[in-house]
């Protein structure tokens, strides 16, 4: 399938590393111009010598201030990745409230905010739009010491059906990729052990975890119009993890 991202432009937040990155170079690749967020300069320095043609711009998408002030020059966007997220695990009764206001920070707020910016553009400017979050198995599965990070895709899903819903009528298309593991810098923060890493996969009916680009191609599906008719699901790319 030949998708084409020509005279478009997308945004893609988290692109510093990971599934984010990965996902503003195969736009990139695909025509699009590309603006990519993230809050690490050296990771924006890198991606723009890997890929000379993409926008970087540096910020902490947990500062609301500090996210509308940087994003305000970015032009109209046709496409959004939500993508930057932090994962910190703690023991449900260890769970501090510096740690759960970051998380909802970044992971629920951060995504609502930096849509409101791109989507009132798009409603002004009548062209419609699509845009994707990345959630995560996590949002729809209970797992040890994950007690805020599955609130806050719990939580992400949710916001994803009721932007379906408003946006909709503006032909802005809302939709999320659930991803399994990935063996990202994140993915490594809770999986690396091999005992936890054995029954995790176990529960994967196709026997491993995702890769990057496993997430990547459904996030450019999402994105595309190959998928024009979907609003409002949460893709799981998950080898079957949520359907046991
Ligand atoms: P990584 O940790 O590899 O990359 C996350 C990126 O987001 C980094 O570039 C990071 O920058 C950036 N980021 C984090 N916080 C902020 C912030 N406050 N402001 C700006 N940028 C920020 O994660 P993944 O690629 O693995 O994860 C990408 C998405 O996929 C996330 O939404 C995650 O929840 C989801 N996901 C991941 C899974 C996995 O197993 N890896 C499984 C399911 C879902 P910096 O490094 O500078 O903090």
């Amino acid at each position: 399938m030949e998708i084409s991202f020509e005279g478009k432009h997308a945004l893609v937040t988290g692109a510093g590393k990971g599934i984010g990155r990965a996902t503003a170079l195969a736009l990139a690749r695909c025509g699009a111009k590309v603006t990519a967020v993230t809050r690490t300069q050296a990771d924006l320095n890198s991606l723009v010598q890997e890929c000379a043609s993409i926008t970087p711009v540096c910020v902490d998408l947990a500062d609301w201030g500090a996210t509308e002030a940087a994003l305000q020059d970015v032009g109209p966007i046709d496409l959004l990745v939500n993508n930057a997220a932090c994962a910190n695990l703690q023991p449900f009764l260890e769970v501090t409230p510096d740690k759960f206001d970051q998380a909802f920070s970044v992971n629920v707020k951060a995504v609502l905010h930096v849509s409101q910016i791109v989507a009132r553009g798009m409603k002004a400017r009548g062209s419609g739009g699509s845009i994707v979050n990345v959630s995560s198995q996590a949002s729809q599965c209970a797992l040890r010491d994950h007690a805020v990070y599955c609130a806050t895709k719990g939580a992400l899903d949710m916001l994803t059906k009721v932007m379906a819903l408003e946006l909709g009528p503006h032909q802005i298309r809302v939709n999320s990729v659930n991803p399994t593991v990935v063996m990202t810098e994140m993915g490594r923060l809770g999986w690396s052990d091999p005992e936890k890493a054995k029954t995790m996969m176990c529960r994967i009916p196709l026997g491993r975890f995702a890769e990057v680009e496993d997430v990547v191609n459904s996030i450019l599906f999402l994105l595309s119009d190959k998928s024009n008719m979907t609003n409002g699901v949460t893709l799981p790319v998950d080898g079957g993890f949520l359907a046991c």
